[in-house]
Order: C-alpha cells, then sequence, then structure tokens
C-alpha cells in the first residue's frame, strides 16, 4: 500500500466520523503525493506522516456561562495545539454553533503548512466553543468570553501559543478574552493578535486576511497577463474576511457585485458599497439583507446561492464547503477566470479537481488567505520588541509576504512537474519546509 495511502487509513481510523480533518488530510496527501514518492524511506523511517497527522496537545474544556436573565449554560471549548516545529502555536479561536473537534482539527491542520508559507517563525493551532455570538448582548459575550479565557490561559502564552480572531471571534471578542487574561497572569503580553490598536495591536491586521487575499489574486492575475482591473467579482460572506477583500479589490479596479451571509446575497451592478455593509455588519450587527434598504437600486436573493452570479473572479470568503461541484460547474459555464479562496476549505474537494481540470486558475486558501496570520506574526514582533509600526510599512510587508507565496507555490508545483497546480504547490511547499524542521528536531 502507497505510504499516503496507509496514512489516510490511520488518521480515519484514529479520528471515525471527523468528515472535514478527513477532507483536509485527503486533499493535503494528494498534493504532496510526489514529495513522498521521493523521499519514502526517510519518511517512513523517522514515521513522519504518523507524527504530522496526529495533534501535539488537544484540549476541550468546560465553558459555564449565565445569559441576561440569569440562566446557566454550558459550552464545550477546545484548542488544538497541532504542530510546534517552526514556532509557537498560532492560529485563530472560532465561536459558531457548528465547531466541534473535526473542524478545528481541519483547521488547526491546515495553519502548519499556511504557517509554514509565510515564512514567518509560527506553528500551527486553532480553537474555539460551540458558543453563538449571534443574538447575544455585549454583556452576554463578555460573560462567556471570561469564562472561555479562565480555562484556556493555563495553555497560551506569548511565546507557546498565541491565538487570534475566526468565525465569530472579532475585535469585542478579542478585547473580553485579553482583558480576562491580563486579569488571570497579571502580564500584559501579545498572547492574543487582533488587539486594539491603542493596547498593543498592529495597523492592518484587522484589514490584513482580505487585503492579501487581494494582493495575490492580482499576482495570480498577473502571472497570466491580466489584473483586476475592470473585472467583475462576487464575494461570498460579509465578515472580515470578506469586507476587507471586497474593498481591496475595488481599490485595484474591479467591480465587486455579490456578497453574502447564511441568510441569501445581495447583488450590486454598480459595485458594494463597501462601507455601507460596514454600517450593517460591524456597527448593527444586522444582516444582508438591510444593505438593500440603504442602497434600494440593488437586489437581494434570500436563500440562494450566491455562485450562480456571472463573474470573472470568485472570492469565497465564508466558510468551508460553501462552493459545491454544482456551483463550480455554474461558475464555469458563466466564464470566470479564477477563483482564490478567503476561507479555509470553502471549496469541496470535488469542486477543487473540477475546477483544476477546466483550467481554472485556482489558489487555496491555506495559501491565499495566510495574509492574516502573516501581520498576526508582524504584530507578535512588534510586541516583543514594544514598538510600533506604520500602516504602510505593514501593509508593504504584507504585500511582499503575498508575493512570495504565490512564488513558492509556483516554483514548488513547476519542480514536480504541475505547472499551473497551485493546490499541489502550496501543499508542497509548505509541507517540505515543516518535514526538513521535523527531521531535523528529531523524534517528538
Ligand atoms: P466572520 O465571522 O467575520 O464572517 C463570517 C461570514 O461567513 C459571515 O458573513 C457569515 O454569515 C458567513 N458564514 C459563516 N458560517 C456560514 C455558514 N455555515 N453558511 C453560510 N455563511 C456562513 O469570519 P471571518 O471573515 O473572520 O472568516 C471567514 C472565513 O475566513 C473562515 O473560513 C475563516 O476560517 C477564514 N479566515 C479568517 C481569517 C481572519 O483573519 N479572520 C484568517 C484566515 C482565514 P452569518 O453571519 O450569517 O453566519
Amino acid at each position: 500500500m502507497a505510504y499516503t495511502d496507509e496514512i489516510r487509513e490511520l488518521v480515519w481510523k484514529r479520528n471515525p466520523g471527523e468528515a472535514e480533518f478527513h477532507q483536509a488530510v485527503d486533499e493535503f496527501l494528494n498534493g504532496i503525493e510526489p514529495v513522498v514518492q521521493k523521499h519514502e524511506k526517510e519518511y517512513r523511517d523517522g514515521m513522519l506522516l504518523e507524527r504530522l497527522v496526529e495533534p501535539e496537545r488537544s484540549i476541550s474544556f468546560r465553558i459555564p456561562w449565565v445569559d441576561d436573565h440569569g440562566k446557566l449554560h454550558v459550552n464545550r471549548g477546545y484548542r488544538i495545539q497541532f504542530n510546534s516545529a517552526i514556532g509557537p502555536y498560532k492560529g485563530g479561536l472560532r465561536f459558531h454553533p457548528s465547531v466541534n473537534r473535526s473542524i478545528l482539527n481541519f483547521l488547526a491542520f491546515e495553519q502548519i503548512f499556511k504557517n509554514a508559507l509565510t515564512g514567518l517563525s509560527i506553528g500551527g493551532g486553532k480553537g474555539g466553543a460551540d458558543f453563538d455570538p449571534k443574538g447575544k448582548s455585549d454583556r452576554e459575550v463578555m460573560a462567556f468570553c471570561q469564562s472561555f479565557m479562565t480555562e484556556l490561559f493555563h495553555y497560551i502564552g506569548a511565546r507557546e501559543d498565541v491565538p487570534a480572531g475566526d468565525i465569530g471571534v472579532g475585535a469585542r471578542e478579542i478585547g473580553f478574552l485579553y482583558g480576562q487574561y491580563k486579569r488571570l497572569t497579571r502580564q500584559f503580553e501579545g498572547t492574543l493578535t487582533g488587539k486594539g490598536i491603542e493596547w498593543g495591536g498592529s495597523l492592518v491586521r484587522v484589514e490584513a486576511t482580505g487585503f492579501g487575499l487581494a494582493y495575490i489574486t492580482e499576482e495570480l492575475l498577473q502571472y497570466y497577463g491580466n489584473t483586476l482591473q475592470g473585472k467583475t467579482v462576487a464575494v461570498s460572506g460579509s465578515g472580515n474576511v470578506a469586507v476587507h477583500a471586497a474593498q481591496k479589490a475595488e481599490e485595484l479596479g474591479a467591480r465587486v457585485v455579490t456578497m453574502s451571509d447564511s441568510g441569501g446575497y445581495i447583488y450590486d451592478e454598480r459595485g458594494i458599497d463597501i462601507q455601507a455593509v460596514k454600517e450593517i455588519k460591524e456597527v448593527r450587527r444586522g444582516r444582508i439583507r438591510e444593505y438593500v434598504d440603504a442602497i434600494p437600486s440593488a437586489d437581494y436573493y434570500d436563500g440562494a446561492n450566491v455562485w450562480e452570479t456571472p463573474c470573472d473572479v470568485a472570492l469565497p470568503c465564508a466558510t468551508q464547503n460553501e462552493l459545491s461541484l454544482d456551483s463550480a460547474r455554474l461558475l464555469v459555464k458563466n466564464g470566470v477566470k479564477a477563483v482564490c479562496e478567503g476561507a479555509n476549505m470553502p471549496t469541496t474537494l470535488e469542486a477543487t479537481e473540477y475546477l483544476l481540470s477546466e483550467k481554472i486558475p485556482f489558489l487555496p486558501g491555506k495559501a491565499s488567505n495566510a495574509g492574516g496570520v502573516a501581520v498576526s506574526e508582524l504584530e507578535m514582533a512588534q510586541n516583543a520588541m514594544q514598538t510600533y509600526r506604520s500602516f504602510e510599512d505593514v501593509d508593504s510587508q504584507l504585500q511582499s509576504i503575498m508575493k512570495n507565496i504565490f512564488r513558492q507555490l509556483r516554483e514548488a508545483a513547476e519542480a514536480y512537474d504541475m505547472k499551473d497546480n497551485f493546490v499541489a504547490g502550496a501543499n508542497i511547499a509548505g509541507f517540505s519546509k515543516v518535514a526538513r524542521v521535523m527531521k531535523a528536531q528529531g523524534y517528538v
């Protein structure tokens, strides 16, 4: 049996029912197959893949909290510390009712290779809870965050594990989490990133994932002799990543015509008014359908599939497996020229394979959404040195990091005779680095 198939069997057996984790491992193993064939003896001798697919540490804990009516609730929290070969564990916290071990294993696993691609010194981790911040008061969110951190703080630290935000964890939640961390440890240190600018945060961190996605999309298009200028772009989601990807795409001359949430999507032929979306989502914490109240010429499609919209470039920025094979077929039929993932694993495996077979330029999230974690690392460095860098300085480093990621993908794919397969390129480049370091550090 091929070594990669043995690893599939091991992961399936050891983590039964973890569909998302299986999917992430499956895609990864497909991508690194040629590297494994080349180094099989060395990897087998060191049980490298067996070690790679097993988290170094996996923590789950109880989170009791009281709502505004005095009712007690109990949620489950997690932190998966997957791999610290190249640096302290780094990866976001997700608060969403769907959160479970499978989703966090997939996210933490992907994070290892994403972080390696940034060229910075950060390992892979992820955490969160099956808590839904939607519809909760600020006091309820604070009570939950404080209870969550009361357990999590035992396992994190500026040189050990540095969480950030993800779905459901934005500036408000990071504030409450950091406040409680500081209270418990009596340390003002950079143990969370995405902090406010006045208390250790980095400029550009809020925008970084979305801006980075737009920058690397521009790189991809330029590689094919094209640019974002004048392109019609469909964006899904309307959270942190979606809003800033749309903003930068528009600044680079594109016309972004859609945004969505789990209720439906909006279509604005003239180009989405980003300020109107920010007002709805970030200030009022409302729903995307409210956009048509502010911009009556736009349309709202309740419960509909955003990918039915004809576009040149598709940027899925909501959540995992939101772009199915049927949606990929629709995009191709409507003439899509590139698909670049802002969310983590938003495209199903079948849809990814179909897009690659149709030769649609495709960037996987573990490369194209790495801008957020990259700027998080820059925030860690600023905290360690007690300095602040300007917006322009951080933004220009973000651009060069995204350029460098694209170069690595291209070169890794070419080195293994898979020119323009950036999914394979991302897996090969990220994995090769982690594998070299794990070998150097011995059997740990
Ligand atoms: P936010 O919570 O800010 O926004 C999430 C958006 O996705 C919302 O519009 C939300 O709609 C939508 N969404 C979430 N779950 C679903 C679902 N099951 N079905 C349909 N829509 C859904 O999250 P982020 O923007 O931070 O994260 C989006 C994606 O980007 C995630 O995959 C995340 O892991 C990834 N990512 C985020 C990074 C960051 O820096 N924030 C870094 C790298 C990756 P609704 O409000 O209706 O739920």
